[in-house]
């Protein structure tokens, strides 16, 4: 057997990973021209428009709306779809906090629903368990770039009458039977944070998917105070609470030029990925991150997890070792499941108050997602990027293999 570089033995990635520049030319002139327009507002310039026209055509939607951030994307589709105090909403426990803030902003309830254990997304028998009379809304989250298993998610939201909003932060280009996600439920929602497939500094999109003109027109205003702002006609009458959540033409500008490249960036996170899932299929104590068949996965990132019932060594131990071979990598993913953290456990998301957790009877228990906690304490995250070469894929999967043959206890 090979020695482990963690032991003296001879390192298997011994070169570079590929990297590259995410922003340019093309986006310095986008932004030149953004601030040659005069003003840097959405309603007066082109760029957020022209932004949201392209990604309506990469994607074939009719309707979406700029926001500042993927959270307020989130929320803009809460409120916009009515979900407001003392509802329940069901989503994943393995996520950002990005996709509850909203639900608690509009005064309602998170409930967790168990994950899948090899795609790591939420189990539609567990949300159909979860829902009560005070469900309105399920939150999916296509967790790095794994489309959930949307046919029975709208099957359970239409025999229930819920409101379906994927949170497709880590899912650009994500496609669940041909189909893209974020054009499935009735709203998906993007992120262009610094960290996602693609960056605007911040910011975030959302689709409406129903086709219907008022539910474009009620999410638009969500995002900017409940204003109308529609060609010259501009409404201010204050109807409703709505934050203000607006794009720039900054960020708009950025997003057109990051757009162009948003095609080659997916295809090659997914050939990285399913090259990593080829390359240690069969490993001993490694469970690959598994894509069901038909499905795309766009890897946000990677993430296996370890039998370790199968291995003679520790997840961290594990992890060392993998990173002494040359490969970067992370225990986990949160740090714990949403549910455990204080918020939830002290039931307290305003200074000095329960609400609106007392409206609930929705509990937090340690325990209540249980694949999703064994998940946390079984993965092991290693990055993906779209600069990686075909070696650079081979080396991690050598460098898990060779780890998980030197920790067997076969
Ligand atoms: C990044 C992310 C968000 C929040 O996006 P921001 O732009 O950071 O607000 C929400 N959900 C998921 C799954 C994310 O990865």
């Amino acid at each position: 057997m090979e020695e482990l570089a963690l032991f003296g033995g001879a390192k298997t990635k011994t070169t570079p990973f590929g990297a590259g520049k995410r922003f340019g030319a093309e986006e310095l002139r986008e932004l030149e021209e953004a601030l040659n327009q005069n003003t840097l507002f959405y309603h007066f310039g082109n760029k957020v428009k022209t932004f949201l026209s392209d990604f309506n055509s990469m994607y074939d939607v009719t309707y979406s709306v700029a926001t500042s951030s993927g959270t307020a994307a989130i929320h803009v589709a809460l409120g916009a779809a009515g979900v407001t105090v003392g509802d329940e909403v069901i989503t994943s426990p393995i996520t950002d906090a990005g996709t509850v803030i909203g639900i608690l902003y509009q005064n309602a309830i998170p409930a967790f629903a168990d994950l899948e254990p090899e795609t790591y997304n939420m189990s539609p028998a567990s949300i159909e368990a979860r829902i009560t009379k005070r469900t309105k809304a399920i939150v999916v989250v296509h967790l790095a770039g794994n489309p959930c298993d949307m046919d029975a998610i709208m099957d359970i939201a239409r025999r229930h009458k819920l409101v379906v909003i994927e949170d497709c932060a880590q899912a650009y280009l994500t496609r669940y039977k041909g189909k893209l996600v974020g054009t499935i439920g009735d709203y998906g929602c993007f992120s262009t944070n610094d960290f996602k497939h693609i960056s605007t500094g911040d910011g975030g999109i959302v689709t409406i998917n129903s086709g219907e003109d008022m539910d474009y027109m009620t999410a638009h205003a969500f995002a900017d105070k409940n204003y109308s702002r529609f060609g010259a006609v501009v409404q201010r009458d204050i109807t409703g609470l709505a934050p203000n959540y607006r794009m720039t033409e900054l960020q708009g500008a950025v997003g057109i030029a990051q757009l162009k490249k948003l095609g080659r960036i997916c295809e090659r996170r997914t050939v990285l990925g399913d090259r990593i899932t080829q390359g240690i299929a069969g490993a001993p104590g490694i469970r690959p991150h598994r894509v069901e068949a038909g499905n795309r996965c766009t890897y946000w990132f990677y993430m296996l997890r370890l039998d370790l019932s199968a291995l003679d060594c520790t997840r961290e131990q594990f992890c060392r070792a993998l990173e002494a071979e040359g490969v970067p990598n992370r225990a986990g993913y949160i740090p714990s499941v949403l549910y455990m953290q204080p918020m939830f456990q002290n039931r307290s998301a305003y200074k000095n108050s329960a609400f609106p957790f007392e409206l609930s009877d929705v509990a937090y228990d340690a325990g209540s997602c249980p694949e999703a906690e064994a998940i946390l304490e079984t993965a092991v995250q290693i990055p993906v990027s779209e600069f990686y070469s075909d070696e650079d894929a081979e080396a991690i999967a050598a460098a898990v293999r060779k780890v998980a043959s030197a920790y067997s206890k076969r």
